[in-house]
């Protein structure tokens, strides 16, 4: 079982839509797939087509009301699981009072709970914050996928990023590694992203991944629907290239 966490402490660079369409690609693949979303706004559980009431979330696990298992749904998606978010999981962060201590939350509940289940992927998507919810997220994680958008100051938020885990790998004796960057919503008809790929690519050659995720009307509409883009629309551009972008993750995981 590999724990996988979708962060970046800025919102609106493809994270849900990334950790919506990697699980549901890894899912259509034959791996067991469970999505989390640690989200409190709930993005990737609406995105896979549960609305806010589905009545489970991690924050009941988070206080000890619930078991972690009895908070996952199956999706009508084969292989594709769900923990859901609600709005109550922002109270969490403010809840905590012994910072450090409370960084390690999510990894212990995980690793405890997931024993005995038959998950190969569980994937995290995380909220866009810099608290206790992306930190928790980032530490229950082996590894991270950092997606980053292709405009200007990409890779000032990405610095952030760095620093963060480097902190964190400080405080913590089980840090992430970055397994890579992704880059999102790229348009090849500006120069603008040209110019940002060919800077992240000479800035951090080794950590970039070589698929680059297209800025597609149909990515965009899918979350509408409920839908990954797999059955959304199987055929289309941005569908593969998130199957792409599944193939080089699997390699470099394995
Ligand atoms: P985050 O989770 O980092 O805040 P999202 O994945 O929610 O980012 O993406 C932000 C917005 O951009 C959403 O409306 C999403 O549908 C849209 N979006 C994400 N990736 C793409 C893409 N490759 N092409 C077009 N729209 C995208
Ligand atoms: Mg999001």
């Amino acid at each position: 079982m590999k724990f996988i966490s979708i962060a970046n402490q800025k919102g609106g660079v493809g994270k849900t839509t990334t950790a919506i369409n990697l699980s549901a690609c890894l899912a259509e693949k034959g791996y067991s797939t469970l999505l989390v979303d640690v989200d409190p706004q709930s993005n990737a559980t609406s995105g896979v087509g549960f609305s806010l009431d589905s009545g489970k979330s991690l924050f009941p696990v988070l206080i000890g009301e619930q078991l972690l298992k009895d908070q996952i749904i199956s999706t009508p998606y084969m292989n594709l699981d769900l923990i859901p978010a609600n709005l109550e999981l922002a109270n969490w962060e403010n809840q905590q009072h012994d910072p450090i201590e409370s960084f390690s939350v999510f990894r212990k509940i995980f690793r405890e709970s997931l024993i005995g289940t038959t998950y190969q992927y569980v994937i995290l998507d995380c909220p866009p914050a810099l608290g206790l919810l992306m930190v928790n997220s980032m530490v229950a994680a082996d590894w991270l996928i950092i997606p980053i958008q292709c405009e200007y100051y990409a890779l000032e938020g990405l610095a952030k990023m760095f620093q963060l885990l480097d902190n964190l790998k400080k405080l913590v004796s089980a840090a992430p590694n970055i397994l890579g960057i992704l880059m999102t919503m790229y348009d090849s008809r500006t120069n603008l992203s040209q110019q940002v790929v060919e800077d992240v690519r000479k800035h951090i050659p080794k950590l970039v991944f070589d698929t680059i995720i297209p800025r597609t009307v149909r990515l965009a509409e899918a979350p509408s629907y409920g839908k990954p883009i797999t059955l959304y629309d199987p055929n289309s551009i941005g569908c593969i290239s998130y199957r792409k972008f599944t193939e080089e993750f699997l390699k470099k995981i394995n």
